[in-house]
């Protein structure tokens, strides 16, 4: 009898390992894919599409059937839902459907898949939420951003450089004002390229607010208009037309019993195998693991080492390391015209982070995940 591979998430873990177990096993398998988001979501690129006129929707988001109707027919099932709880024990996950019912399903093994969300949930940055929302998200952040005066991002991290940079691209030469709020003294905490990107922001007449956290924000309608107000740890507060908080993901783990994650972070816990410890027949990859940090190429790794260990594991041999990435490698597209990067600890040209990533932000990689080549 076929053995059931329930997937929770279909995003870059998810789907990369949904491909990789039916591209191998088409009879001996039945891969269900349970997904809030029936489609898959170029996030890095989100950046860029919040400017108007430069991103298609359509090339950002795909449906998931589109990429699962390759394979047979009864090797696969979709479910358009939401994980609600998990009995690790009894090797079940219920999940609530988009059409309003719930299903309990019953595993061989489980895939924990859900990534991360933002903590605002009014924007664009992750496939949180359903593909209608995610769309009109979408959709009303450009309108905003197109009429706005004054834009402030907050979060110095790599999105939110990234995010301003777009903004100054488009906008740095309009009567604009692009404002990037900056926790501590230091863009991303200080790292190598935090100089790097600093002066490619002030090129694209972006300012950076430094020592600015933000401790809360507010949207206020004045006259008809919509306005922000933004508080920081200082006291001070920051009247503007569009706010974009770019910090802090927390993980969608909330249907994982508390024992299976980190107290503090709430991620999952797993082994050096990416199995989750004390959950047989449960593993994890990308965000939802978070180790070493937030990546799509890290999360790519992740997910091949699971794909191939669940593989070896339903052939009865033993599961492998599972591997890092061989180098750290940092890219920060600022605009679509330059950037700043390194890998380990040496700096990368602006130019070859334009060639290989700023350019494009990668959307060439879509196809891959889609027709099943990534994997
Ligand atoms: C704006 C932005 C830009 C980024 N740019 C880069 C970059 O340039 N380079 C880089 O390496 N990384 C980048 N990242 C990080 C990258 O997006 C993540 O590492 C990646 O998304 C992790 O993929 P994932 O599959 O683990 O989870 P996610 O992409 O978070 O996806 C989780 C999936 O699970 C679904 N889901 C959530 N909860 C449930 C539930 N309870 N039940 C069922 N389904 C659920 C969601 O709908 C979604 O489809 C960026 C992140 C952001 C926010």
């Amino acid at each position: 009898m076929a053995k059931t591979v329930v997937i929770l998430g279909g995003s870059y873990a998810g789907l990369h390992i949904a491909h990789a177990l039916l591209k191998k096993h088409d009879k001996d398998v039945k891969v269900i894919l349970v997904s809030k988001n029936s489609h898959f979501f170029w996030n890095v690129a989100a950046v860029r599409a919040i400017v108007p006129g430069i991103v298609k929707d359509e090339q950002l988001l795909v449906p998931l059937e589109s990429a699962l109707k390759r394979y047979p027919a009864e090797s696969y099932e979709l479910i358009i839902g939401s994980a609600e709880s998990s009995d690790f024990a009894a090797k079940t996950v219920t999940v609530s459907t988009s059409a309003g019912s719930s299903q309990t399903l019953s595993y061989d093994h489980l895939v924990l898949a859900t990534g991360s969300r933002c903590p605002s949930e009014d924007v664009p940055w992750k496939a949180s939420h359903s593909y209608q929302e995610v769309i009109s998200l979408l959709s009303r952040t450009r309108e905003r951003v197109s009429s706005a005066t004054n834009i402030v991002v907050a979060g110095a991290g790599p999105t939110g450089i990234e995010v301003a940079g777009e903004l100054g691209y488009e906008f740095g030469k309009t009567n604009k004002s692009i404002t990037l709020l900056c926790a501590g003294d230091k863009l991303m905490d200080g790292d190598i390229i935090a100089g790097a990107a600093a002066n490619e922001l002030r090129k694209l007449n972006v300012t950076v607010k430094y020592g600015a956290r933000v401790t809360s924000s507010q949207q206020k309608t004045a006259d008809g208009k919509q306005e922000e107000i933004i508080t920081l740890a200082n006291g001070e507060t920051i009247t503007t037309d569009v706010y974009l908080p770019t910090m802090g993901l927390v993980p969608n783990s909330e249907y994982i019993d508390a024992q299976y994650l980190d107290a503090q972070r709430r991620t999952v816990n797993v082994d050096d195998y990416f199995r989750v410890p004390g959950a047989e027949g449960v593993w994890a990859a990308g965000d939802i693991v978070c180790k070493p940090r937030a990546g799509f190429m890290i999360t790519q790794k992740q997910a091949a080492g699971v794909a191939k260990n669940i593989d070896l594991v339903l052939k009865g041999k033993e599961p492998t390391l599972v591997k890092g990435l061989p180098v750290d490698v940092m890219m920060c597209a600022v605009g679509r015209g330059r950037g700043a990067g390194r890998v380990n600890s040496i700096k990368v040209p602006s130019f070859l982070v334009w060639m290989g990533k700023g350019r494009t932000l990668a959307l060439q990689m879509v196809p891959g995940y889609i027709d099943g080549s990534v994997a």
